[in-house]
């Protein structure tokens, strides 16, 4: 063992250090496997403490460090791409605090987003946030790509449930805003600065988290819809009936239900005619908002916005509706290769943008499929182009950078974002010196070199060359 990996050692103890390569692959390979990576030593610190050692340390010998939770990111930000030392926040797994009068807990940054919701569950409260990959992602990394998930249309990202940080800096020391506190008018809102930063100016090892009442009453419909615009004008009727009690609103393609019911076992068709677009909507809250957002569909499906409504009559029912959009990605994976983005737009302009979007794409890949979805309430789609069967992955995948400029240009035309919720990462800097302005970009710069002035926490990282 070289000196600084004896020290290193020495900070963890064995059960928080390994060089052994097999115990470290899972750790390189993000789940698409887009982004493999290589590392010398996967660091596994069970203590706020013992992460405030490690980093004195690498800050006083210059050595890069990548941060990483669930390894369920999107972009590559959690994969170490130049032999960096992956510190795994896996083992501070605590919620220290559940405070039920003052709706919040306060978690460890490797706390299983599914184990967090469960514990609020349990004192009746809800810790929004969802999204498909809850069973394995983690509180710290959640937090570090300011996730968003199928709740955001009612509760906001990440960045909205975060009431305080408990964040290691780059040269060690901690930052402790763990307050809980809803009034905090007292200058810079420091903890900002770490949400979606990527691991790239802090490390987060814990936080407070809002929760919210938990529905007494939930309702979830299935709607198919003849296109885009009828799909907006449906989100308006239900919130306006709902009165913003909408929690969820979900725009497929055909093409894209129909990968699903290819690749899926137990996936069914909820209707007998096949319908172009579809939107799976949910509505919560206190006794009386099943009947609102049941009345708003009637109503809708009389002025001919939705063409076929299933309502979920059980929850197993909820579930398999559920499954049909949740299981996208999988569904995707399984049929091959995809071109992604991940964007959002104005809501208003969601349909315009994926006409014009979709023929840009066609003029220069013809043979691509467009399979469009996501979460339409907040103007985000996973705008993505599927390989047609038989053809060659990697000529197909080679196309990657020239489409997401033609789609990310259109997007800019249309005032939005190039990352919606799943970040920069390294997939997405090259877009970020593209659209983002100087000012911005130098701010950026700025942040980082008084934060990081040694460049150790995620190298390579966000922040453009
Ligand atoms: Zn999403």
């Amino acid at each position: 063992m070289t000196p600084l990996f004896e020290q290193l050692h020495a900070i963890v103890g064995p059960k928080g250090f390994s060089t052994d390569p097999a115990e470290i692959a899972p750790h390189l390979e993000e789940w698409r496997s887009k982004y493999t990576g290589a590392s010398p030593l996967l660091l596994k610190p069970a203590t706020t403490q013992e992460v405030s050692a490690i980093l004195a340390l690498c800050h006083q010998t210059g050595t890069a460090v990548v941060p990483q939770g669930g390894n369920t990111g999107l972009v590559g930000a959690q994969i170490p791409f130049h032999n960096e030392i992956l510190l795994s926040l896996a083992r501070l797994n605590q919620i220290r605090v559940v405070d039920v009068h003052n709706s919040c807990l306060i978690a460890e940054a490797g706390v299983v987003l599914a184990a967090a919701q469960s514990l609020a569950d349990d004192n009746s409260l809800l810790l929004a946030p969802s999204l498909a990959s809850e069973g394995s992602a983690m509180i710290g990394g959640l937090i570090s790509s300011n996730a968003g998930g199928v709740n955001v249309l009612r509760y906001g990202m990440m960045r909205e449930q975060v009431l305080g940080l408990e964040v290691v800096l780059a040269d060690g020391r901690i930052l402790n805003t763990l307050r809980t506190l809803r009034k905090d008018n007292t200058g810079y809102d420091l903890k900002q600065l770490f949400i979606g930063a990527e691991g790239t100016l802090g490390i987060i090892t814990a936080a407070a988290l809002k929760l919210f009442p938990k529905p007494s009453e939930r309702a979830t419909a299935f709607v198919a819809v003849s296109n885009v615009n009828k799909a907006t004008a449906l989100l308006a009727r239900l919130q306006k009936h709902t009165n913003g009690l909408l929690n969820a609103f979900e725009l497929l393609a055909r093409a894209g239900l129909e990968l699903v019911l290819r690749h899926i076992p137990g996936s069914k068709d909820p209707f007998a005619v096949p319908s172009p677009w579809y939107v799976l909507c949910e509505a919560s809250g206190i006794a009386g908002v099943e009947a609102a957002f049941q009345a708003g569909l009637e109503s809708a499906l009389e002025d001919g916005l939705a063409d076929n409504i299933v309502i979920a009559s059980s929850e197993s029912q909820r579930a398999a509706l559920w499954r049909l959009r949740e299981a996208m990605s999988e569904a995707q994976k399984l049929e091959g290769p995809s071109l992604k983005h991940d964007i959002s737009v104005p809501v208003s302009a969601a349909a315009a943008f994926i006409d014009k979007a979709i023929a840009a794409v066609a003029a220069h890949l013809p043979s691509a499929r467009a399979v469009p979805f996501g979460h339409l309430g907040d103007g985000n789609l996973h705008f993505n182009f599927q390989m047609e069967q038989g053809a060659d992955p990697q000529s197909y995948l080679a196309h990657w950078d020239d489409i997401q400029q033609i789609v990310h240009d259109i997007v800019q035309e249309f005032g939005g974002s190039f990352s919606a919720e799943h970040g920069v990462g390294v997939m997405k800097r090259a877009a970020l010196k593209r659209y983002k302005s100087t000012v911005e970009v130098d701010l950026m710069r700025l942040l980082k070199q008084s934060l990081d002035p040694k460049a150790i926490l995620n190298p390579g990282k966000l922040i453009p060359d």
